[in-house]
């Protein structure tokens, strides 16, 4: 069960204390408290863990300081959807909205290599209108004989740089909490021209205590990729970790399945979920067309395969998108081959824009 606060009304309050004596005499339940950070407040949701069947909705729903309960199913207590469940499909941050109703794109390199690389990357970002950018600077490789990303060492570039050009989130990975750390440190050593989105990659989609780790913290949101081994049902219980440690701006991102069943492309494209996922749970669902298809095949119709399938993901609602560019794909430390090209992107940015119109007509058609 949750409880919504009235807006004024915090664990000092006498109203708290009410809710929390009543609740003294029912052992068997567990209160976690949590605040969620809104545009204009700030709110105050009691998480009741434990046989919360034995508490009556209309006895909960009195007390003067409640202003909404949600009896929730056993799933995804706190990223699901519930009956008559009002509570907000996402969240703001940086001025910017992610929910399940906006689309955000965030076109950039899979991993920093140059301070050149990044600044064209960045300067192609604001001809073109955009403020977020993907910027990997942990990256998790097959090989430890891999390029593993430049880490700390090139944060305080990345974040000048965005800062210059007006970029206001950049999603990045992070494979241990101790980079959590240090691009904090990073943000404050450079004046925190920008945001960090977290990024945890489809490898660590169960690494429970990094997860732990990312919702300990409620400053930065999480972008947590699916598992490409592990039920859907599993990758959305590993995003529910994040809540529970108290951290509820997490992006749910789609980025295809490990089989060879999906040959030629890198993995099989899993993008009819999106709007699963979108009524299972109230987070925004990511694609990620560029490590789904790990190429630059192209249609018959002239068409990169990675924006057909950038298509299919828009078309079905999908709210960010996640895709890799660079100034040189054939020079790239990572994942060249799947890279757009800079020059590439207006045509992309063009074709989300058609795909998301037909979404929205296709809503309007559906509510006839
Ligand atoms: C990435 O986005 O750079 C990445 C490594 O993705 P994934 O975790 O989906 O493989
Ligand atoms: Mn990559």
């Amino acid at each position: 069960m949750i409880l919504i606060l009235k807006p004024n009304i915090d664990v000092d309050s006498r109203e708290f204390k009410r809710i929390e004596t009543h609740l003294i005499n029912y052992p068997k339940i567990e209160m976690r408290v949590h605040h969620v950070q809104g545009a204009e407040q700030t709110l105050t949701e009691v998480y009741l863990i434990g046989h919360t069947a034995e508490l009556s909705l209309d006895e909960m729903r009195s007390f003067p300081g409640v202003e909404h309960v949600v009896r929730v199913s056993e799933e995804y207590r706190i990223l699901g959807r519930h009956k008559n469940d009002s509570r907000p499909a996402g969240f703001s941050y940086q001025g910017i909205e992610f929910s399940q109703d906006s689309l955000n794109i965030f076109a950039g390199l899979c991993a920093v290599d140059s301070p050149g690389s990044v600044e064209a990357m960045m300067r192609a970002l604001k001809d073109n209108g955009q403020v977020c950018t993907r910027m990997g600077a942990y990256k998790p490789r097959t090989s430890p004989y891999s390029f593993q990303g430049h880490g700390a060492n090139c944060l305080p570039y990345v974040f000048e740089l965005a800062g210059k050009y007006g970029i206001k989130v950049i999603a990045m990975e992070v494979t241990h909490e101790s980079h959590i750390e240090e691009i904090n440190d990073a943000l404050n050593a450079t004046g925190r021209p920008t945001g960090v989105m977290l990024q945890i990659g489809t490898r660590n989609t169960q690494n429970f205590e990094l997860l732990k780790n990312a919702g300990r913290q409620q400053e930065f949101p999480v972008l947590l990729k699916r598992g490409f081994g592990i039920t859907l049902d599993e990758s959305l219980h590993a995003a529910e970790y994040l809540a529970s440690e108290g951290n509820q701006k997490v992006i749910f991102a789609l980025r295809g399945m490990k089989t060879n069943i999906g040959d030629p492309h890198r993995n099989m494209v899993d993008f009819a979920h999106v709007p699963v996922v979108k009524r299972l749970t109230r987070m925004p669902v990511c694609i990620d067309p560029s490590h789904s298809v790990g190429s630059r095949h192209r249609s018959s119709d002239g068409i990169l395969d990675v924006m057909h399938v950038t298509a299919q993901g828009v078309i079905a609602g999908a709210n960010m998108i996640l895709v890799d560019f660079h100034p040189d794909p054939s020079v790239a430390l990572v994942d060249g081959p799947q890279a757009l090209r800079l020059e590439e992107l207006p045509m992309f940015l063009e074709d989300v824009r058609i795909c998301r119109e037909a979404y929205e007509r296709r809503i309007a058609n559906a509510a006839k």
